[in-house]
């Protein structure tokens, strides 16, 4: 089908395109144009890479299993990322103390520069402020993207392409089938997230820190929309984010609903500061100084792929011969809990405590040349809830890049790709495909090791 579009540029054809700079679309690139020599280009509707990584947040989850013997299980370029940072001085290890595991607290403002410098570094055509609007599947299973930015309307014709906009743009526009959260089970809730400075750090912990948070929280009578949440210190000195907003029962998909989300999320957020600053030890002269620059979303689109990852799939802690990749994150499912209070429901991997997640989970139904990545890949809402942290949106980009490589290198379809032969380039990439046998060290020097 021809588009209709009037002044529209037709940019050079590119061999994979990559729709959406987050975690998991700058992986995706990086995977490909470093393993090839294929023209690889990555567009994204913001002026900046890095997704919820750079938008929102500031800790990576997911490179490590929770419990008192952690191991590290995701490798490959992942770990490229974690050593630039550490390289400039960017990074610390935030401890297991619950939830996914020990993170790798950032600078998100540092990650932007980062991510920039290895899309420029490995000759990926990248084009920010640069929004996916429509798709022209053509016969030959090539597809005509069009976007929009401040130069106007734009075409390209790519061979292969990687959807990582987390919303799965490029597989709704191409006609994908797909569930959308909130459908059949509540979608999770959105987080507007905050980070304040002028915080008292020392005070705030001699006073008992996170549990005499949790104690306030509960205790407190303003109006908190959510009783619980994480307040943690950041990459810069007296400087706190958290992950406390909730704004529940809205849908990311309709504007309408995504304003009054986000207009929601800001107003739940100064509600969370008048309380911090008159009930919580070390915050009596702290600010908010930056708001998520959109609110987060959890889930929305999760496409049907060849394989689609189950609860039981994930409490079995198999790890099938299909494998690209592993995931130990317990489900963390942030619901609207029961009369209004809102409440994240927690279930840890049993036995090993770490399962392998199939390829057919980056691959929509029957697709040729497509493949997605990130949070809208091919799982149901409770194995998606454990299976989000950006270790493992970051592994799902490394396997998918390497897949489109080998798919048009080997004229294989993207469903039907010899998968051992793939397992073999994530090896040699370094990922990790099986449980390590030695646990984790925890020292911050030995962490770094793991990075090396
Ligand atoms: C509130 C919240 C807290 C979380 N906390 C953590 C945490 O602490 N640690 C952790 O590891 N994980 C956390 N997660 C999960 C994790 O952040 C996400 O699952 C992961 O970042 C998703 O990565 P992604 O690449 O799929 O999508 P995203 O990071 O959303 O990236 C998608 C990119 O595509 C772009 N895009 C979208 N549509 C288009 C289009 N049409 N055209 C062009 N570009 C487009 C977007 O602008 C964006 O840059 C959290 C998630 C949320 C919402």
């Amino acid at each position: 089908m021809q588009n209709t579009y009037r002044n529209i540029a037709t940019l050079p054809s590119v061999d994979i395109l990559v729709i959406g700079a987050g975690s998991s679309g700058c992986m995706a690139a990086l995977s490909a144009a470093e393993s090839s020599g294929y023209l690889v280009m990555l567009v994204e509707r913001y002026g900046f890479p890095g997704g919820s990584s750079t938008q929102m947040l500031d800790t990576f989850y997911g490179f490590f299993t929770p419990g008192d013997s952690p191991r590290k299980i995701v490798g490959g370029l992942p770990d490229l990322v974690v050593n630039e940072l550490d390289g400039l001085g960017e990074i610390f290890l935030r401890p297991n103390t619950y939830g996914a595991g020990a993170g790798v607290n950032y600078n998100p403002e540092r990650l932007k520069n980062v991510w920039d410098s290895l899309i420029l570094r490995s000759g990926i055509r990248y084009l920010l402020h640069t929004t996916l609007i429509d798709v022209n599947p053509l016969t030959d299973g090539r597809y005509e993207c069009i976007f929009w930015n401040k130069s106007g309307l734009s075409q390209v014709t790519a061979s292969r392409v990687i959807d990582a906009s987390g919303d799965a743009d490029f597989c709704h526009l191409a006609g994908f089938a797909y569930e959308t959260a909130g459908e059949k089970e509540p979608a999770q809730s959105m987080t507007t997230t905050f980070r304040m400075a002028n915080v008292d750090l020392e005070a705030y912990e001699k006073a008992g820190g996170k549990k005499i948070l949790k104690e306030l929280m509960q205790a407190t009578a303003e109006p908190l929309p959510r009783k619980e949440g994480s307040a943690h210190a950041m990459n810069v000195k007296s400087c706190i984010s958290t992950v406390a907003v909730k704004v529940a029962g809205l849908n990311a998909l309709n504007v309408e609903d995504l304003t009054k989300a986000e207009t929601e999320g800001r107003k739940q957020a100064f509600v969370f500061e008048k309380f911090f600053q008159k009930e919580v030890p070390g915050y009596a002269d702290a600010k908010i100084i930056g708001l998520s620059n959109q609110i987060g979303v959890r889930e929305t689109r999760r496409v049907y792929g060849e394989h689609r990852l189950t609860k039981s799939e994930c409490m079995a802690a198999s790890i099938p011969d299909s494998s690209i990749f592993l995931c130990g994150a317990p489900i963390e499912d942030h619901r609207e809990g029961k009369n209004g209070e809102s409440e994240t429901h927690w279930e840890y991997i049993p036995g090993s405590g770490v399962y392998g997640v199939p390829y057919g989970t980056i691959v929509p139904e029957k697709s040729q040349t497509v493949w997605m990545v990130g949070r809208c890949f091919s799982a149901t809402h409770d194995a998606h809830a454990s299976c989000r942290s950006m270790a493992q949106t970051m592994a799902m980009g490394q396997a998918a890049g390497l897949a489109a490589v080998q798919s048009l290198s080997r004229e294989e379809a993207a469903s039907v790709i010899d998968i051992k032969v793939l397992r073999n380039s994530l090896y040699k990439a370094s990922a990790v495909l099986e449980m390590p046998g030695n646990p984790a060290k925890t020292g911050a020097e030995e962490w770094k090791h793991n990075f090396m």
